[in-house]
């Protein structure tokens, strides 16, 4: 397909983006991830896939939406940690100090800009729920809640509480996402790892929205 290429300023410099791509097609979005991922964490990616389209079945999110977000979730993963961080700072994806002590939590946001101003690709829905795998967000919407949970709790995902946590999911995804994330702020804590910021605004975000669900 013949796309125009655009050119947009911002603060930050100049930023390309394909004008008139405004659908990433799922062929599209296959043939990124293997381009992109070794061979386990497309396992990974594909396991996702599956969850995350059986979870948006059962609770009515739209699956060609599920099936994007799921597919390209971790596409920046494996980019060296030094880029990572370089091209974080150029496209002002730093919001916290932490950002820059834990370079392992970029790579969200990253395949969301890149997506975003790289690809063309504009479905916020899609592009918050990558952005927000990893750590969460106040305001989780629906999509964003079953990717961060499906990307813990896939099939191959094995520790102890994991089967417990599907099945919440199962049943309810807000009840189901806050279990996700009680049990990742207890790993980090019994790990010893700094819990970040944007993890702990998730985290009381949702369970104060989830006192007033029914
Ligand atoms: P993956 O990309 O499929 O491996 O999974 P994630 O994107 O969810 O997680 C990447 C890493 O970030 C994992 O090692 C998580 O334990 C870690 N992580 C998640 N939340 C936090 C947090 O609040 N603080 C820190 N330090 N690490 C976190
Ligand atoms: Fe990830
Ligand atoms: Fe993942």
């Amino acid at each position: 397909m013949k796309v125009d290429i655009l050119e947009v300023r911002d603060i930050l410099g100049i930023r390309k983006y394909w004008k008139g791509v405004d659908s990433l097609e799922i062929e599209e979005a296959y043939e990124l991830v293997e381009n992109s991922l070794s061979p386990n964490r497309l396992q990974h990616t594909l396991s996702v896939v599956k969850w995350a389209l059986e979870l948006s079945k059962k609770h009515g999110v739209e699956e060609k939406k599920a099936h994007l977000a799921a597919l390209l979730h971790d596409l920046k993963k494996e980019v060296d940690k030094n880029k990572q961080l370089e091209y974080a700072k150029k496209w002002g994806i730093i919001k916290f100090k932490e950002d820059l002590e834990n370079p392992h939590i970029l790579h969200g946001p990253l395949a969301a800009y890149w997506l975003e101003y790289y690809k063309g690709y504009k479905d916020k829905e899609v592009l918050r729920a990558i952005a927000h795998h990893t750590l969460g967000a106040p305001g989780m919407g629906i999509l964003e809640m079953l990717i961060y949970s499906a990307d813990l709790t896939e099939e191959t995902r094995n520790y102890p509480q994991v089967d417990k946590l599907r099945q919440s999911l199962y049943d309810n995804l807000e009840q189901g996402t806050l279990a996700c994330m009680e049990h990742t702020i207890a790993y980090l804590k019994k790990t010893k790892r700094p819990i970040h910021p944007q993890t702990r605004l998730a985290y009381e975000d949702l369970k104060r929205r989830t006192q007033f669900a029914k």
